[in-house]
């Protein structure tokens, strides 16, 4: 069923994973930020398409293959409604953010010259560093970084200093996986547009959290992953400006991305085709834009109050706990932040933090969080992250403050 307005119960009621029944416990699930779960309008989603319209998609003409087709073609639309893309040929399918951020850093990468310069931040995913390194071999390019502040945020002071004339592209995260922290992103597309770079936002954070509305954002490049957005995983969005798609030459060669082949040569697709080389991930895209749609059924002002309200709830929670020694890394206001808190415990392991509240059955996440240049920056090997999703409540916050008091004990902290 569909969630019309928000109502949390009947949220959690939703996702038959976080049934009690399921594993014999009540799962305080807090690692969104990698996973989150799938709710029964998704999985029914996927389960019928493979049960009625399971085939190829775009080449053969049997009723099962037009009915896959139109699935697929459907799951493109419903990625359009949720980005507010100009068309879906502007929709890219992807193997997720990952594969997103790789087919620019590819495809748009090969259109720039040594000397050009790509800026990132030191708040990034190693999805959105690894690939223009890999650039910077292949091609010369430079590869800069706007730095953090110590609240976990991009320095917005920098960015006259990072973003100069050469600068071509700024890649960088909407929101932290971190820190949580929201990114300005009409500064970072201010201070872009000035020297005439394109701006690429990194939205596997942000996508969870309600529809996207990429003009008004005024970016050229949105990258997200299903998986984190209560979709089935293996799938991912590109979304690019059609102008920009256009001009971009394939990343990978294979099946369905050509115009015509002989022997000798090969012509390409007008995208979004030009992008999906071999048989895309079809239920997956199905998954994917059942959970967009399922996403856009709630409340999104009730949903966000909710999050505000536990995300504030952890923080006073957290922050000062065991005599001072939890501190919480990252903003510790709730403006222009997202449900994603980290925090480091001064002589205790992240691992073991996870590892003790997982025995008081909250999941959590420990470590660098594919992002050791920010760990760096706060010069700290690691943290534990701890990050809701709508079916969270009070309890799963309780559990974790009350889990973190008991291990501090037994850690002797
Ligand atoms: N960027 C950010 C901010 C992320 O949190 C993640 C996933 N942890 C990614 C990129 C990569 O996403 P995926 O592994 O689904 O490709």
């Amino acid at each position: 069923m569909m969630a019309r307005g928000f109502d949390h119960a009947l949220i959690r009621a939703q996702f038959p994973i976080l049934e009690p029944g399921v594993h014999g416990r009540h799962l305080h699930y807090l690692d969104n930020g990698a996973t989150a779960q799938m709710p029964k309008a998704v999985l029914d989603a996927i389960v019928r398409h493979e049960t009625r319209h399971r085939a190829n998609v775009k080449r053969s003409v049997h009723f099962l293959a037009e009915a896959a087709t139109e699935a697929y073609d459907d799951a493109r639309e419903s990625m359009k409604a949720y980005v507010n893309a100009a068309s879906e040929e502007e929709i890219v399918f992807t193997s997720g953010c990952t594969g997103a951020i790789n087919l620019v850093a590819y495809s748009f990468g090969s259109l720039l010259e040594a000397g050009d310069e790509v800026v990132i931040s030191a708040l990034e995913h190693h999805s959105n560093i690894v690939p223009w390194h890999m650039l910077a071999k292949r091609a010369g390019v430079v590869v800069k970084a706007i730095p953090v502040t110590p609240e976990g945020r991009l320095d917005l002071d920098a960015l006259p200093k990072v973003i100069g004339p050469r600068c071509r592209l700024v890649a960088v995260t909407h929101v932290s996986n971190v820190t949580g922290a929201e990114t300005d992103v009409a500064a970072i597309v201010a201070a872009a547009k000035a020297v005439g770079a394109r701006v690429l936002l990194d939205g596997a954070q942000r996508a969870p959290h309600g529809p996207i509305d990429v003009k008004a954002l005024g970016v050229d490049f949105y990258a997200f992953s299903s998986h984190k957005m209560f979709g089935p995983n293996g799938v991912g969005v590109l979304w690019g400006k059609s102008e920009l798609l256009a001009r971009m030459p394939p990343f990978l060669g294979g099946g369905e991305m050509i115009a015509r082949v002989t022997l000798e040569e090969t012509t390409f697709a007008e995208p979004p085709r030009r992008f999906e080389a071999g048989t895309p991930p079809i239920a997956q895209a199905v998954g994917m834009a059942a959970a967009a749609r399922w996403i856009s059924g709630i409340d999104q002002e009730a949903a966000h109050a909710h999050l505000q309200s536990l995300t504030g709830r952890m923080l006073e929670g957290l922050e000062g706990m065991g005599g001072g020694r939890v501190r919480v890394v990252g903003p510790l206001g709730l403006q222009n932040r997202y449900p994603v808190v980290s925090f480091i415990v001064e002589g205790g392991h992240p691992h073991d933090i996870c590892q003790l509240l997982d025995e008081e059955g909250v999941a959590l996440r420990g470590g660098h969080h594919c992002a050791q240049p920010l760990m760096n920056a706060f010069g700290v090997t690691g943290t534990t992250r701890a990050s809701l999703a709508l079916y969270n409540d009070a309890d799963d916050v309780d559990a974790l403050i009350t889990g973190l008091g008991r291990a501090l004990k037994k850690l002797h902290l």
